[in-house]
């Protein structure tokens, strides 16, 4: 399938799981774009769990967000319940132009739902000059370094710069050593993790997904380094937005419930204010060195090989999975 028939194929998919035609617009481009990028625990992995979601009152998938702020170079953003998808979309032009009014510009949205992979929010910025980092607090998966219970969400960190004549730098990464989508597919296919991914419910590591799932906790990259980035996002995504903590979330009333009801952060700049036209050349700069030390793949280099391959020969959907996900209506 082509990117578009797979959007269009989801689009009816959550229209008749309750999403108003806008968000559901939003949410299956969400899912055919990560899965034509080859990000399968973001792709049609997760539209299930989006309809068991849809199915409760825990989100509104008819949600109009409200602009709250909108002065100077802050624009504040109320997803009234909503996906955090739908009010960036919303406010995607006002952070443009005030980047390019004032250099730099931030996106604070709170009551937002953030349930699939980031650089997709902040990637179309780096397609039109700026550079741009976002962060999404999610829901109490990860304990903090040396703790062993479930404090911080995954709380994912985007980042985005453009290059001349090649496609953006993107990195996008989870605050622990393996996203739950990634654990999650561990566990389907019974496969072991590497020691350090998490604990089991008495605190202790190890490589079970199972046993980290069920009641276990996933552990920060990089110790302190990657706890202390978890806690940076709970502040930037919740602390700045009046979004939830991770752990103030209590999904207890819906069983069905998947999302995070939590808040974003988003920090655009205009590299024209500060570097100048010769920014993407200091950048080109950058990337030969990285090349001349030994470091040929770039962070987003995997995701744009697998999306070239895919405009040619499509996006492959097996006819199962198309009605597996008919039959999770
Ligand atoms: P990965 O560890 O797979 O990748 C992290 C980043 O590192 C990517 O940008 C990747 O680029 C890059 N990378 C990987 N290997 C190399 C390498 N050898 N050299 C250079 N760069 C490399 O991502 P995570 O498992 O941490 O996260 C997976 C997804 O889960 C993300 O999209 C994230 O947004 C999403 N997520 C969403 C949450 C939410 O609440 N919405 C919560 C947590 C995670 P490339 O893409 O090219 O492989």
């Amino acid at each position: 399938m082509s990117a578009e028939q797979l959007t269009s194929f989801l689009v009816e998919i959550f229209e008749r799981a309750g999403a108003a035609s806008h968000t559901a617009r939003i949410l299956a481009r969400t899912c055919a774009l990560a899965e034509q990028d080859g990000a399968k625990s973001h792709g049609l992995y997760r539209v299930p769990a989006y309809i068991a979601t849809l199915g409760t009152d825990w989100v509104d998938g008819a949600a109009a967000p409200e602009v709250v702020t909108s002065k100077g170079a802050t624009v504040v953003i109320d997803a009234r319940n909503g996906f955090a998808q739908c009010a960036l979309q919303v406010a995607r032009p006002l952070i443009e132009e005030r980047a390019r009014v004032y250099g730099v510009a931030t996106l604070l949205v709170r009551r937002s739902h953030h349930f699939g992979a980031l650089w997709l929010d902040v990637e179309p910025f780096a397609r039109q000059g700026f550079v741009a980092l976002t962060a999404v607090n999610s829901i109490s998966h990860m304990a903090p370094h040396s703790g062993s219970t479930p404090l911080y969400g995954t709380n994912p960190l985007a980042f985005a710069c453009p290059r001349s004549g090649h496609d953006p730098i993107v990195f996008d990464q989870a605050s622990s050593l393996m996203a739950k989508g990634d654990l999650q597919l561990a566990a389907l296919h019974g496969e072991q993790v590497p020691l350090g991914t998490g604990v089991d419910k008495h605190g202790k590591l190890t490589q079970d997904p199972h046993a980290i799932l069920a009641g276990g906790a996933l552990l920060p990259f990089g110790g302190h380094k990657g706890s202390s980035i978890a806690m940076m996002i709970e502040i930037l995504a919740a602390g700045l937005t009046g979004g939830a903590f991770s752990w103030e979330i209590d999904r207890s009333e819906y069983p069905d419930a998947h999302t995070s009801r939590a808040g974003q952060f988003l920090l655009c700049i205009d590299p024209s204010h500060s570097a100048g036209p010769g920014f993407t050349g200091r950048i080109e700069s950058l990337v030969q060195a990285l090349h001349d030390s030994g470091q040929q793949r770039l962070p987003g280099d995997r995701r744009y090989a697998i999306r070239k391959q895919a405009a040619t020969q499509g996006i492959a959907v097996s006819p199962q999975a198309m009605l597996d996900l008919i039959q999770a209506l």
